[in-house]
């Protein structure tokens, strides 16, 4: 843990600033290939660039109600039902949020007490870890071992105390690009069930899966609808990572709860964004899969470059991102010095996978790069990448 930060509340001591920010930053400061923060380099659909400056231009620019606009809720409700035959009332069971990370801040701070348990896989996004400590409770990693990440069924079990209130379950997963097979997803659901626990199921990633392989929504297995609050944003979907638009589905009640935590926070965000986002949530199956094609196609183009580079590079079928293991370049396995060292040497900026672990020897010598960037910009950073050897 790093030195005291000064003024700081001891449930945030130790989590500083946040990776993405320090990367981006020296990216810039070193105009570096920014292979680091997932964003991608390109715009989203024009229809949904259209709506929103329509809104603007329509004077959709004051305070939208605070469950979010009912235009959007019913476009939300349209989606889950379309791809995972789950119905929801937009009225009762949605709720838009800032981003995924105000959706996952609001359940945290709503449903979590002071020493409840939290059951989370490492690595974790990286807001996971301190809201959790914020709401006064404690993170429980269940650890991801590459090459495949999957999760060990004993340590997930062992997870569990008479202290677990919930399990936070990202699927598709950030940083390692699993998608959890339907056995996996059957087991949180069946552990879940036996111990009375709430799931919360981070799924911004949804449709960035790869390969024809199926990502599987808890909450459409038997059983779990009633006990998963659903969180996904439209960030990733339609390439606008800034206008935090986010979303929760889930049980009346949960929901209720949530929006209790959540009106005193931002209260409500990014009016004229809100339709926007509606229209990208009705467009036609033909966009998403062309989504996850270049996707793919992009993923394809940057991990035989890392390999050509000398990293081992471990298999994704999913998100924004591949991590490697930089042992044969950097033999002493210190991804935090080699991060920080990287845009000096060779002008790419990527994230070391460290500082999403709580147990950090587990993933000091793992580090992420992100594919979801133009072509000729990935091919630029495997050339530079190539002057390590
Ligand atoms: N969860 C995961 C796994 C993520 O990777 C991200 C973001 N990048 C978020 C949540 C936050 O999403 P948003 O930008 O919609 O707040
Ligand atoms: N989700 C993105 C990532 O994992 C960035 C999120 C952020 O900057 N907070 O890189």
């Amino acid at each position: 843990m790093s030195a005291r930060t000064p003024h700081l509340t001891a449930k945030l001591q130790g989590f500083g600033t946040t990776i993405f920010a320090e990367m981006s930053q020296l990216a810039v400061a070193t105009n570096s290939v920014n292979l680091g923060q997932g964003f991608p380099d390109s715009d989203g659909p024009r229809e949904v660039l259209d709506a929103a400056i329509d809104a603007i231009n329509g004077g959709l620019n004051q305070y939208p109600p605070g469950p979010g606009m009912p235009v959007l809720r019913e476009a939300i409700s349209r989606h889950q039902q379309r791809f995972y035959g789950l119905a929801y009332d937009p009225d009762t069971e949605i709720l838009v949020t800032a981003g995924a990370t105000e959706a996952l801040a609001g359940a945290l701070l709503a449903l979590l007490d002071t020493g409840d348990e939290v059951v989370t896989l490492e690595p974790m996004f990286d807001s996971y870890a301190p809201c959790i400590s914020m709401a006064g409770a404690v993170s429980k990693p269940v650890t991801l071992r590459p090459p495949h990440y999957g999760i060990d069924p004993e340590a997930l079990r062992a997870a569990i105390t008479p202290k677990t209130k919930l399990i936070l379950f990202n699927t598709p997963h950030n940083p390692t690009g699993r998608v959890f097979t339907r056995e996996e997803v059957q087991l949180v659901a069946d552990l879940a069930i036996e111990h009375d626990l709430l799931v919360i199921t981070d799924e911004v990633y949804e449709h960035l899966v790869f390969d024809g392989v199926e990502h599987v929504a808890l909450a459409s297995l038997p059983g779990m609808r009633e006990r998963t609050l659903v969180v996904s944003s439209g960030g990733k979907t339609f390439n606008t990572t800034g206008w935090k638009i986010g979303w929760m589905c889930g049980p009346a009640a949960v929901v209720a709860a949530v929006r209790t935590a959540k009106q005193f926070l931002t209260y409500v965000n990014g009016g004229p964004f809100q339709p926007a986002i509606a229209v990208g949530l009705d467009l036609p199956d033909r966009f998403y899969a062309d989504l996850a094609a270049d996707l793919q196609a992009k993923r394809d183009r940057l991990m035989p470059g890392l390999l050509r580079a000398g990293f081992e590079v471990f298999p994704t079928s999913s998100t924004y991102f591949v991590t490697v293991d930089i042992r044969p370049l950097q033999p002493d396995g210190d991804g935090m010095a080699f991060c920080r060292a990287l845009p000096h040497r060779v002008g790419v900026v990527a994230i070391p996978t460290e500082v999403l672990y709580q147990n950090k020897r587990e993933g000091r010598h793992l580090v992420r790069f992100a594919f979801c960037k133009r072509l000729d910009v990935l091919d630029e950073a495997v050339e530079r990448l190539q002057r390590l050897g």
